[in-house]
């Protein structure tokens, strides 16, 4: 896609994933500019009309070199990164590589550019085992695995430039991603699937048992409760915060409902939204697992003038249900590593 080198441009890292394939493709349709950088490994492969997109690794200093010099970014929306905690316990190296010293690099190009806008995706595995449900940002940051130390390290470096170098940045600790954009092909199969709603809904259409990670938790039916966000509300909060970015502010925001549901509602919920049985096993916990993650969102309601729409658990399971079904949803993976020198 040839794009306008003058107009208003966003950078997108790993917005050929789940979360930010659905950020770019709102920003394009507010007016942005979109050139998203994926290296493909984790991401679908996929050919949008509405963003330019280069396969490369998002701390290539040349190709940063390139579309910084090229294009005219005001700002660089960075989700490229390892999510899976349990990878990250096995092995934090290859973490501390890719989620931190590799933005480190992103960073510091940024900065010979004089590009000083960034929207960072956080996460609540920030907080750790909260200590006070639901979570304000204030409350103290105890990540309990090294992804969520990794989050952690980013976001204090994202403190200290924007208090040394003027950096404004906004970080955006998400609970729980779920739902699809379905209408334009955009929703989530990561590979492996670890995440709770995806193996709901390939255990009701495989028939293949589902384990909930234990029932023995203190909450009303012994199943571990969280705040599930449809990624189109995830995917407006970005576009919120980079309007945000224009006042030359930084921030942290939760992003979440406020309103948790149990492993056991969802099992419920899947099961009336399919209209199929579910074989459930109880096994045991999953370490990690606190019994209770829900955010309080005031501050990105007052802040951002944010407030999720399509995240009730209804139109969340229905619209993941709808994209699992849809033919055109299998994603193609690569595990080539691919390399760019040039992109212009
Ligand atoms: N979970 C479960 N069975 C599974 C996968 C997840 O019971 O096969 C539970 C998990 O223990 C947690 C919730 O579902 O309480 C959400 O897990 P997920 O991995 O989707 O997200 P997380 O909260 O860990 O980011």
């Amino acid at each position: 896609m040839e794009l306008d080198v003058h107009k208003p441009t966003i950078l997108v890292t790993g917005g050929a994933g789940y979360i930010g394939s659905n950020a770019a493709f709102l920003l394009s349709q507010q007016g942005y500019q979109v050139v998203i950088i994926d290296n493909f490994k984790h991401g679908q492969q996929f050919y949008p009309d509405w963003a330019r997109v280069i396969k490369c690794d998002f701390s290539d200093q040349s190709i940063l070199d390139q579309i910084f010099t090229h294009y005219n970014v005001e700002a660089v929306m960075h989700f490229a990164g390892l999510i899976e905690v349990g990878a990250s316990v096995r092995d934090p190296k290859i973490f501390y590589e890719e989620n931190v010293v590799k933005v480190l690099k992103l960073l510091n190009k940024m900065q010979e550019h004089g590009i000083d806008k960034f929207v960072f995706s956080s996460s609540a595995a920030v907080y750790g085992t909260p200590t006070k449900v639901p979570i304000v940002e204030e409350h103290p940051c105890n990540p309990i695995n090294p992804y969520g130390n990794t989050k952690y390290a980013v976001e204090c470096m994202l403190s200290d430039f924007s208090r040394a170098y003027g950096l404004n940045f906004v970080a955006l600790r998400y609970f729980n991603a779920a739902g699809a954009d379905v209408e334009n092909g955009l929703g989530e199969r990561h590979k492996p699937e670890t995440h709770v709603i995806p193996l709901l809904l390939e255990a009701a259409q495989s028939g293949e048992t589902f384990s909930i990670f234990g029932n023995d938790y203190q909450t009303p039916d012994g199943t571990c409760i969280r705040d599930y966000l449809h990624v189109k509300d995830l995917a407006s909060a970005h576009y919120k915060a980079l309007k945000f970015l224009d006042g030359n502010k930084s921030a942290v925001f939760n992003l979440g409902t406020g309103i948790g549901a149990s492993v056991s509602e969802l099992v419920n919920m899947v099961t009336k939204q399919t209209g199929l049985s579910i074989n459930v096993e109880v096994k045991k916990r999953r370490s990690g697992d606190p019994d209770r993650l829900v955010a309080d969102p005031s501050r990105a309601s007052t802040l951002l003038g944010w407030k999720p729409e399509y995240s009730s658990l209804e139109t969340i399971i229905a619209d993941a249900w709808l994209f699992y079904q849809k033919p055109d949803a299998v994603l193609y993976y690569s595990d080539q590593s691919y390399q760019q020198s040039s992109v212009f």
